[in-house]
């Protein structure tokens, strides 16, 4: 019941290509990276999506990628 991130769960993998062509990894989601906010704490009154920091290994290029949720 409810919605989740297909990348938290590992459904799908998203690609990303940095600027600088390499392919970004996935860092998993942002929420993480400032600990008090809780991702369903935000989806009260936010859209139901989850951020994730993409990260280049080749130039360090950090983004953020906005992931909708899906009916699991
Ligand atoms: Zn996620
Ligand atoms: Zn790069």
């Amino acid at each position: 019941m409810g919605r989740a991130c297909p990348l938290c769960n590992g459904l799908t993998k998203r690609r990303e290509v940095c600027a600088c062509g390499a392919m970004m990894e996935d860092a998993g989601p942002v929420a993480d990276y400032y600990g008090s906010y809780s991702p369903y704490f935000n989806l009260s009154f936010e859209e139901p999506v989850c951020r994730h920091l993409f990260r280049c290994p080749a130039c360090g290029r950090e983004e953020c990628v906005t992931v909708p949720l899906q009916n699991l």
